[in-house]
């Protein structure tokens, strides 16, 4: 039998998802690329840093045994030659790529001491060495939380919770939620003891306390920073079309709008250059479409637009409540959340479904379900954008 080599590059939730949903075919050779031999829940890294979860999953759980994981990190994708180059110094030829690289959680180069002296959370590794750092200092030790987004606000919950010291220091808070939603949030961090201080801008990290740029210090042994995701630079330096922030530009149906070989999933995909909101529960249905659209490539049919419904967000407050923002499919916030330790209850299960929907895929490829967006996410249908709109964030909708 003819087979046709399909490689995905970053084997996180989309890299997982899309995999497994490929397994469908008996003529593909699937092969997963990964800098680490287990899975990360990124979703839990707050957690692992709070030593109640390790945050890492066994792939023989959750990853058909139709893929074989290569442990390497992807350099360059040598588009014109369609090979995939190694930091190992290997090179893997393709038929089809995924680019499934995820998200990065940097800290500025642009806010003075920040590089030195700020921790960020957002990656095992980095979670590690923060885990590791917050061992060292006593309990009640100050601890600044820079960023009020979803990560910011459940990292210093979580460790609020243990007893820990924590500000967390914002523009506002939860900016993607609505008023109620937020007022639950701010309501349970001040149970928690979290300080929160909004309309602020760091300008400056020393390693024992952050300035703000109104000139307050405030005393801080370890400063985490949650603001901002980036991505890996790796479509880039691959030549390839990018929005601003390094995402691979691709149309609605995943494929990117330079070679038809290559489709993108999760964090790293920007359709029509207006991405989706960078999220795991986003992720999977990403990635579901993108092996949809190369499985409708390989039947010889057209691949369909992607339409992917939002339900909410979900934020966990520490290990006993929690806040779900219910939202309109679009993932615009509904004035409607549940809060408290049914929240709680309902986050903790999201994350558990998160690896049993993997699981299931693994098992009965085709089976991952996720709502379609219906007529009011109608998205703006792109083929190639012109040129003048390329490594932009923004183009006109009709929606
Ligand atoms: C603390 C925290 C809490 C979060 N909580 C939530 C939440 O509650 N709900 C939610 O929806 N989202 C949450 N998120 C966001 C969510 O984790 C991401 O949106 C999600 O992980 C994206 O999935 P992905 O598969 O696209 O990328 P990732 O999960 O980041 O996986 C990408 C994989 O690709 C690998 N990779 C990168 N570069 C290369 C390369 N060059 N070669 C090979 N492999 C490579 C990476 O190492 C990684 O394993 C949270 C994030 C953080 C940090």
């Amino acid at each position: 039998m003819t087979t046709t080599r399909v490689v995905l590059v970053g084997g996180g939730y989309a890299g997982v998802l899309a995999a497994n949903r490929l397994s469908q075919r008996s003529d593909l050779d699937i092969i997963l690329v990964n800098p680490r031999p287990m899975f990360v829940e990124r979703i839990r890294l707050h957690q692992l840093v709070a030593g109640n979860d390790d945050a890492v999953e066994d792939y023989a759980d959750i990853l058909t045994d139709r893929a074989e994981l290569v442990v390497d990190s992807a350099q360059r994708i040598d588009v014109a030659g369609h090979r995939l180059r190694l930091a190992s110094g290997a090179s893997l030829g393709y038929d089809h790529l995924v680019y499934a690289v995820g998200s990065t959680a940097p800290v500025p180069a642009t806010v003075p001491g920040a590089a030195e002296h700020a921790w960020p959370l957002g990656e095992w590794e980095s979670a590690q060495r923060l885990a590791e750092r917050l061992a060292q200092i006593p309990l009640q030790a100050p601890i600044v939380v820079v960023g009020g987004g979803l990560t910011g606000i459940e990292a210093a919950s979580e460790w609020a919770e243990l007893g820990r010291n924590v500000t967390l220091v914002t523009g506002v808070l939860g900016p993607s939620l609505a008023n109620d939603g937020r007022r639950s949030v701010t309501k349970r961090l001040r149970k928690l003891g979290v300080s929160v201080v909004e309309n602020a801008t760091v300008s400056q990290v020393a390693g024992n306390r952050i300035t703000l740029r109104d000139g307050t210090e405030l005393p801080s042994a370890v400063t985490v920073w949650t603001a901002g995701f980036g991505v890996p630079t790796l479509a880039t330096d691959s030549g390839l079309s990018t929005d601003a922030l390094g995402r691979l530009l691709t149309d609605e149906t995943l494929t990117s709008i330079d070679d038809p070989s290559i489709i993108a999933a999760g964090d790293a995909a920007s359709p029509s250059a207006q991405p989706l909101r960078m999220s795991c529960q986003l992720a999977m249905p990403l990635a579901s479409h993108a092996a949809d659209t190369l499985l409708a490539r390989l039947d010889g049919k057209e691949p369909t637009y992607l339409n992917p419904a939002s339900v909410g967000q979900c934020i966990s407050l520490g290990r006993h409540a929690g806040t779900i923002q219910m939202s309109h499919l679009n993932d615009e916030a509904l004035p409607l959340h549940i809060g408290g330790r049914l929240a709680a209850t309902i986050k903790e299960s999201v994350c558990k479904g998160t690896l049993s929907f993997l699981a299931k895929e693994a098992r009965k490829p085709g089976s991952y379900f996720w709502p379609r967006g219906g007529k009011r996410q109608k998205r703006y249908q792109l083929h190639r954008p012109p040129a003048r709109l390329r490594g932009t964030q923004n183009v006109a909708t009709d929606d």
